[in-house]
């Protein structure tokens, strides 16, 4: 065989492999279930984010959806084998679609709670289209708007938080008294090789929102964090996560104010690794955590991020 034809072998073989993996279903992790107090559950990994959920008197709520369709059912057949009751409610922290897109897998009667702008977010991420963009026939059937809101569902008494924007402008917080139980979303997870809270600059996210969303959770009557992603977290966590940040972007304004550039800035604050993070790579999810997946520019660092939001820089 000739060289080039070696190379054009090659070369096919290699379109065949990928376009094989390209149509491979994703491998699924199964969803790890945490009981928390009697009829409080979390539902740690698997496909996309971590769930929450709570058992009623007649029905399930569901904190997050799980990214895929198989996710989902993994998580709703781990559901069904605690309880027979259906379920009636799924809470959305925030819009993006390893939180979202497993919708798809409950039924069509499910109530879908969000924050207005999460419902905004999932509506521009439908009208532009391509891969991962979230379920058309399953955005929220009622939104918050306000700061705070409590709602009583099938006994079970919950409050919800949204206090301004923070992973991204839809963000919201739901947390039970009774259990004195958070679901964070993804404003906390311990999975990422640094230390930086994740923030979506294109979808509104803010590291000033960030340092009072977690404030505002820190005041809580809390002491179980269900976060985004990885493990549980307890307050002293999120007081480590918030004084560090803090630090972080005091030293960045600092900077600017010395007339230093984004350069230098990012020269000087490397990103610092999280204890007991997993390597770089290693199990995190992308940065852009399953985004509106629109195929955009790759989410900013933390340090770019608060750079344009103190420099008044606004969005790109
Ligand atoms: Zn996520």
């Amino acid at each position: 065989m000739k060289k080039s034809n070696i190379t054009l072998f090659a070369a096919a073989a290699a379109l065949r492999a990928s376009a094989a993996f390209a149509q491979a279903p994703p491998a699924i992790q199964p969803v790890m279930m945490k009981q928390l107090k009697p009829d409080v559950w979390a539902g740690l990994g698997g496909s996309g984010g971590n769930s929450t959920i709570y058992i009623g008197k007649t029905g399930v709520i569901v904190v997050d959806a799980k990214q895929t369709e198989a996710g989902a059912k993994d998580l709703l057949a781990e559901i069904a084998k605690l309880t027979p009751k259906p379920v009636t409610t799924v809470f959305l922290t925030h819009s993006d679609g390893d939180h979202v897109n497993g919708l798809v897998a409950y039924p069509t009667s499910v109530k879908v709670i969000a924050h207005e702008n999460n419902k905004k977010e999932q509506q521009a991420a439908i009208a532009a289209g391509g891969r991962g963009a979230p379920p058309p026939d399953r955005l929220p059937s009622q939104v918050v708007a306000k700061n705070k809101e409590t709602m009583t569902i099938d006994g079970m008494k919950l409050e919800l938080y949204h206090w301004g924007p923070a992973h991204t402008s839809g963000d919201l917080i739901v947390y039970q008294p009774a259990t004195k139980i958070v679901s964070t979303g993804d404003i906390v997870v311990t999975n990422r090789a640094d230390d930086n809270p994740n923030i979506h600059f294109e979808k509104n996210g803010s590291t000033e929102g960030w340092l009072e969303n977690v404030k505002g959770m820190i005041a809580l009557n809390a002491d179980t964090y269900v976060t985004g992603h990885g493990d549980l977290a307890t307050k002293a966590d999120l007081q480590r996560k918030l004084n560090a940040t803090t630090a972080r972007r005091n030293k960045i304004a600092a900077m600017i104010k010395e007339g230093k550039t984004l350069d230098d800035i990012k020269a000087a604050l490397p990103d610092a690794p999280a204890p007991n993070a997993p390597a770089r790579g290693a199990g995190a999810p992308p940065a852009a955590g399953g985004g509106g997946g629109r195929g955009g520019p790759a989410p900013l660092t933390f340090v770019k991020t608060a750079y344009q939001e103190l420099t008044k820089g606004g969005r790109r």
